[in-house]
């Protein structure tokens, strides 16, 4: 397989660079080539996306929603090959990756109904003889920047609510996630969709999602991917006086009270911790213990993790698979280092030694021992590695969990529902739960995060119409 470009209709394969693509579960495995764009490909996007604005925007909610349930439907027909192809592109276990993709052709179907809807509302007026509405208007061309984590959900919890909302788009996949990206395309293409409402430019971040960020006409960037990177698009979409959001990094607690039931939190923790390889920006990454329960916690932990099995991504049976790439081994193997160096052990599950060296593996890790402030603690590490703290009552798990310049989510683990309440209104984060995991949230509800994890603006449920929609406030003097 090889990655192209999809401009104004026209399938191109730029003629520059051209990077392999190795499976991170079998490096000696070539998944395909990614031919990177050039400046000039986001120009020509910018361009057609413009150019099929004004015909998009003019149908009825109704036809857009067509389209949606079209591209719902040929993903549903495809899902297995596109689970498959991601699998092997950037490592997530097949289970998980199924269940991806049903995400996405559930939020195309969710979207395409929105077309239906309400898009406004009636406001009264001080004059009897006029009749004042607001409704929802399109912002017109929408840029969406997306990461490799979610190769198939997030581009379409973007691109859904934007086409629905009558934008034309122009999408940069992150390298890592361009195969898959492509055949989405590819798949996207075969319904009615006109030319020029999605446009897909691979390429890398600096140069091609920075083209679109700093130059191409734009009325709106939609962003997730690191903190970092998501302070450069705040400030360039400021500073041009574009609309953004960006969904950025996490650090995400779990929080276990004395009269949690261990049996059903300790393995929605590991859940929460490891599938995916800890790569979700929603993975439980600090675990905060009542010190009463610390070793019934770290007995039921060992138990349970027996569940935890390292495999190959398209392995069934694989709990998580490797990290996605290169890259991601030495930055989160840099912190396992770090974490050995300066942390107590509580739980690793070595890669099996048939796996060790033929890819991207990382034992998955559970320490425990280091300070609240240290770095094992506040920073994103985004892949197999938590770290236990203690608590010694509710008031100090609450402000540990808060003490982190993330906010995203955070779970807690209880019997007590008057503490449950507290913890839901005190956790300084998006997506609070309560004995539920840190990751998976339903689609129809808001996601996003405060503090440092986002920039104000939600995704998916209704919350992603406000953002791919402006307001106009219209008023007529019908007696005049
Ligand atoms: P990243 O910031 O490196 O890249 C994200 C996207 O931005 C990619 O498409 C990349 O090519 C592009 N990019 C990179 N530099 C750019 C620049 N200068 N200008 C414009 N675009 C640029 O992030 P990543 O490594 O792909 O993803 C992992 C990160 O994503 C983690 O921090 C994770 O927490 C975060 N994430 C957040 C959410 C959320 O909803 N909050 C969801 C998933 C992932």
């Amino acid at each position: 397989m090889e990655s192209k470009n999809w401009i104004g209709g026209e399938w191109i394969t730029p003629s520059g660079e051209v990077r392999p693509v190795q499976n991170p579960s079998d490096t000696a495995e070539e998944v395909g080539l990614i031919h990177l764009s050039d400046q000039s490909h986001v120009r020509t996007a910018a361009e057609a996306a413009k150019a099929a604005f004004p015909k998009w925007s003019a149908l009825s909610g109704a036809a857009r929603g067509e389209c949606l349930y079209q591209m719902a439907a040929v993903l549903a027909q495809h899902s297995e090959e596109l689970a498959q192809l991601a699998s092997r592109e950037m490592g997530k276990p097949i289970s998980e990756m199924r269940g991806e993709v049903t995400r996405g052709v559930h939020l195309l179907r969710y979207y395409a109904a929105e077309g239906m809807r309400s898009d406004g509302s009636l406001i009264p007026s001080a004059d009897r003889d006029v009749l004042q509405y607001s409704k929802r208007v399109p912002l017109g061309v929408v840029g969406i920047i997306t990461p490799w984590n979610f190769p198939v959900a997030i581009p379409i919890w973007k691109i859904a609510p934007a086409l629905i909302c009558g934008n034309t788009v122009i999408w940069k996949p992150a390298e890592n996630g361009s195969l898959t990206a492509t055949r989405l395309a590819e798949l996207f293409a075969t319904t009615s969709l006109p030319p020029g409402v999605i446009n897909l430019v691979i390429g890398k971040g600096r140069e091609i999602g920075g083209t679109l960020l700093n130059e191409a006409a734009v009325q709106a960037i939609s962003f997730t991917g690191s903190s970092a990177t998501g302070r450069v698009v705040a400030e360039t979409c400021a500073r041009r006086n574009i609309k953004y959001q960006t969904e950025m990094g996490g650090k995400n607690a779990a929080v276990v009270l004395r009269d949690a039931d261990l049996k059903r939190a300790v393995p929605a923790i590991l859940s929460g911790a490891f599938r995916s390889a800890g790569q979700k920006c929603t993975a439980t990454s600090r675990i905060i213990v009542e010190r009463t329960i610390y070793l019934a916690f770290v007995e039921h932990l060992q138990q349970a993790a027996e569940a935890v099995k390292v495999a190959p991504a398209l392995d069934e049976a694989a709990y998580l698979g490797p990290v996605a790439s290169a890259e991601q081994y030495d930055k989160v193997g840099g912190y396992a280092a770090i974490a050995r160096r300066e942390a107590d052990l509580v739980w690793e599950k070595p890669v099996p030694q048939e796996l060790a060296g033929r890819g991207y593996y990382i034992n998955p890790l559970i320490v425990t021992g280091v300070a609240a402030h240290h770095s094992l603690v506040q920073e994103e590490i985004f892949g197999p590695l938590a770290v236990v703290l203690q608590a010694d009552d509710f008031a100090e798990a609450i402000q540990l969990c808060n003490q982190s310049v993330y906010g995203l989510s955070a779970s807690l683990f209880t019997q007590d529902l008057s503490r449950a309440f507290q913890f839901l209104e005190k956790a300084e984060a998006g997506m609070v739960r309560v004995n539920q995991e840190t990751a998976g949230v339903e689609y129809q509800a808001p996601f996003g995060g405060m503090k440092q994890s986002g920039s104000y603006a939600r995704e998916q449920g209704q919350a992603a119409l406000d953002f791919y929609s402006q307001l106009k406030t219209c008023a007529i003097k019908h007696s005049f």
